[in-house]
């Protein structure tokens, strides 16, 4: 089944909480969700080809962008993010951002 979110709780300066319809919190900081953008040019970037796969966001601070500059909705299956590194070609499907959740549930869980 396709995860859907039940809350959505956007922070411009430090990143998105998610509640979902199961009951599951996941929290989402800025670097983490500009480093696992999964538009082509990101992907080609870290993965050279190779098949996407989420990247762990625990590893990626020292990566950070800053801030988002605007979170909408695509449709009703999907979030896009605009950065305040000016990139804003990444959409993040509800399925791939509960594939990122880092709390200590999905990550032993994998
Ligand atoms: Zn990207
Ligand atoms: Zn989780």
């Amino acid at each position: 089944m396709t995860p859907a979110p039940a809350n959505v709780d956007v922070s411009l300066s430090q990143g998105v909480a998610i509640r979902w319809r199961d009951g599951h919190e996941s929290h989402y900081a800025i670097a983490a969700l500009r480093a696992a953008c999964p538009c082509a040019t990101c992907q080609d970037l870290h993965g050279e080809g190779r098949a996407p796969e989420p990247a762990n966001p625990l590893h990626l601070f020292q990566a950070a962008p800053n801030r988002l500059l605007e979170v909408k909705p695509v449709g009703r299956y999907a979030l896009h993010f605009r950065f305040s590194d000016g990139h804003e070609t990444g959409i993040f499907t509800w399925e791939y951002l509960r594939s990122l959740c880092a709390c200590d549930a999905c990550r032993s869980g994998r």
